[in-house]
């Protein structure tokens, strides 16, 4: 194979790499971001199950002293009951008895549904907080693999840079400038497989001429299409007899 042609797709694989490791990079903050919401999220669960824990119990001790008000009329009315004279203030009395009755029932079925309510409320709170311990564990988890991620893509970026260097000093400086050209151009992909007639990354066909001085892989050629620099894998001897990729449409 020609030694540029190598070097370029030896550059690309490079190049490629060093993309994908830097735009991972630039997500971190989205990502970081991310994680606080899932957090923050599972915190205000708690809140809000903390909160109608809180309600339910005020709500009940609101119960409490509403019976206990109605308790104290209907001794005093037990009282009076006991001191009445005529028939007419017996009746009124007694009439008071039952409402006085009626209320502490109500306040009591009132007071048994609340009850339950806390029992539900209860449950609920410690499912969130199981919730919560658990999002906080799986967050610490993510941030401490994003941390050795950061530092393993940041020393590949290093490396990258490094043999990058060197593999563009031993390039003839006009390919590189083809390369970089295309590469800026076609979104960082500046060298593309010809296989079965096809540029692989654009699928169009190439000329019959083209194509047959590709298989040589001895000089640097372009895609008419997209304009990559195209080269060629030879197939191995038992997958030769495979039939080729059925031509697709022309893309980018
Ligand atoms: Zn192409």
């Amino acid at each position: 194979m020609n030694a540029d042609l190598e070097r370029l797709i030896a550059l690309q694989k490079l190049d490629s790499t060093a993309d994908a490791a830097r735009k991972t990079l630039a997500a971190e903050p989205e990502h970081e971001q991310a994680l606080a919401t899932r957090l923050e999220a599972a915190r205000q669960r708690v809140a809000t199950a903390k909160e109608a824990v809180a309600a339910n119990k005020s709500a009940r001790a609101a119960l409490e002293k509403d019976v206990a008000v109605q308790q104290g009329r209907l001794s005093k009315f037990r009282e009076t009951a006991m001191a009445v004279k005529t028939n007419q203030e017996y009746h009124a009395v007694q009439h008071e008895i039952t409402f006085a009755q009626t209320e502490i029932k109500k306040i009591e079925d009132t007071t048994l549904e609340r009850m339950m309510e806390a029992d539900d409320l209860a449950a609920a709170l410690k499912t969130a907080e199981a919730q919560l311990a658990a999002e906080t564990k799986a967050v610490d988890a993510e941030r401490r693999t994003g941390s050795a991620a950061h530092i393993e893509m940041q020393a590949s970026l290093e490396q990258i840079a490094g043999e990058r260097a060197a593999l563009v000093a031993g390039l003839d400086q006009g390919v590189l400038r083809t390369f970089e050209a295309v590469s800026k151009k076609r979104n960082g992909i500046a060298v593309s497989e010809a296989r079965g007639g096809v540029c692989t990354i654009c699928h169009v066909r190439l000329r019959p001429q083209v194509f047959n001085t590709v298989l040589r892989n001895d000089s640097i050629l372009q895609c008419d299409h997209c304009n990559r620099i195209l080269y060629y894998v030879p197939v191995p001897a038992s997958a030769a007899t495979a039939p080729s990729d059925p031509p697709a449409q022309p893309a980018s």
